[in-house]
């Protein structure tokens, strides 16, 4: 067969050849605390506004949507100005189908054949996996760590790699997936020095859970066209399934994402539910404290179980101590409890979910660890 067709007889690209998909299983299992997702249900008079509101927009659906979603662009800016304090204005903000799309315009915009991304791993799957799909190199920094936290980031370690590498875009990620740990703004604040070609990336997934004290790095984009802070629907509002991310950042960055998104990529019916839900932030945010409480509890929790949990700004712990992570996720499994293994050695993501399910995953480690670990 010629070398331009794959396997199957496809002209797949090389650089895609052998890759495998993102798949976090989807398993129907009575606990699932593996995505990170919420674990409460939108509050009734929430979803009964967010119903109301795609009611109405449903008539109209013969036509294409509001392609630069101006409604929403103004409740997402409101609604950074209230949460961080920070004038952000509407045209500094972009939205997406859920914040991977967000950088995947990122990507297209600032990075493609030719240029290089750099991440600090372990971080989030999809940057290095978007970069790949976009073209971009992906160069693996790393987190050299603390006595206090195994996968700490210093500002001194980023800024050395970002001016080694000289990349295109770097990404940090604040709260870190899957480590749990918030950066210091000094560590955002010397990658954008150090990287003085580079779009500088916060992904501020987790940002809402956040212990007190950690500001947001919205907070230091005045006077740095190169940084982006992404965030995300899906964890803290609860509403991973209307699929939408957004970012801020300056006004300059957001016209250069109107150049690679395609046209009406936000349906009427994601904008009209996502403005409505902003609408009702505070009640859709209201699990949010419970949710830090668990988070607190699986850490304490797991500590006395003898396993290492590292300290946690998300939704999810990054717990070490399994001698065999990957016969305990198997095992956990087995007890109706999905867990995440992310392919660290040793260690396996649990994300915070009700009181019930922090029982059951507490109970089922209990159970389990005398034979795993
Ligand atoms: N960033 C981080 C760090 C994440 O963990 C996730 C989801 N797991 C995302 C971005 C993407 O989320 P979404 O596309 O649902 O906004």
């Amino acid at each position: 067969m010629s070398a331009r067709l794959d396997s199957t007889g496809l002209p797949l690209r090389p650089d895609l050849r052998g890759r495998t998909a993102y798949g976090a299983p989807q398993l129907d299992v009575p606990v699932r605390l593996n995505t990170n997702e919420s674990s409460y249900a939108l509050p009734p008079a929430v979803a009964a506004a967010v119903t109301e509101a795609v009611a109405a927009v449903v008539p109209g659906l013969n036509r294409y949507p509001d392609r630069d979603f101006a409604a929403l662009r103004d409740a997402l800016a409101a609604w950074l100005v209230r949460s961080t304090g920070v004038a952000v204005a509407p045209d500094e903000v972009w939205a997406a189908n859920g914040s991977n799309e967000v950088l995947q315009h990122l990507l297209q915009a600032f990075g493609g054949p030719g240029r290089t991304a750099l991440g600090f791993t372990p971080a989030y799957s999809m940057h290095p996996i978007i970069s790949a799909s976009t073209g971009t190199s992906w160069v693996d920094g790393t987190r050299p760590g603390s006595p206090g936290d195994p996968f700490d980031l210093t500002a001194d370690s980023a800024a050395e790699q970002a001016r080694r590498v000289d990349p295109d875009v770097v990404f940090l990620c604040s709260p870190n997936n899957p480590t749990g740990t918030a950066l210091d703004l000094d560590v955002v604040r010397a990658v954008h020095e150090a990287a003085p070609h580079a779009v500088v990336v916060v992904d501020e997934a987790y940002a809402e859970f956040a212990r007190p004290g950690t500001p947001s790095a919205v907070t230091q984009l005045d006077g740095r066209v190169r940084l982006v802070v992404t965030r995300t629907m899906s964890k803290a509002f609860a509403f991973a399934g209307a699929r939408l991310g957004y970012l801020a950042a300056d006004a300059a960055v957001t016209a250069a994402l109107r150049l690679v998104r395609l046209p009406y990529h936000l349906s009427s019916l994601t904008q009209a539910a996502a403005v409505a839900a902003l609408a009702h932030a505070d009640e859709l945010l209201s699990t949010v404290e419970a949710l830090k409480e668990q988070r607190d509890r699986v850490v304490a929790g797991t500590a006395a179980l003898g396993l290492r949990p590292v300290p946690s700004d998300a939704n999810f712990v990054l717990v070490g101590g399994f001698a065999d992570s990957g016969a305990a996720f198997e095992a956990l499994l087995a007890h109706g409890v999905l867990v995440r293994d992310v392919g660290l050695p040793g260690y396996l993501r649990m994300t915070a979910g009700t009181p019930a399910e922090t029982d059951a995953l507490l109970a089922a480690l209990g159970d389990v660890l005398g034979d795993v670990r």
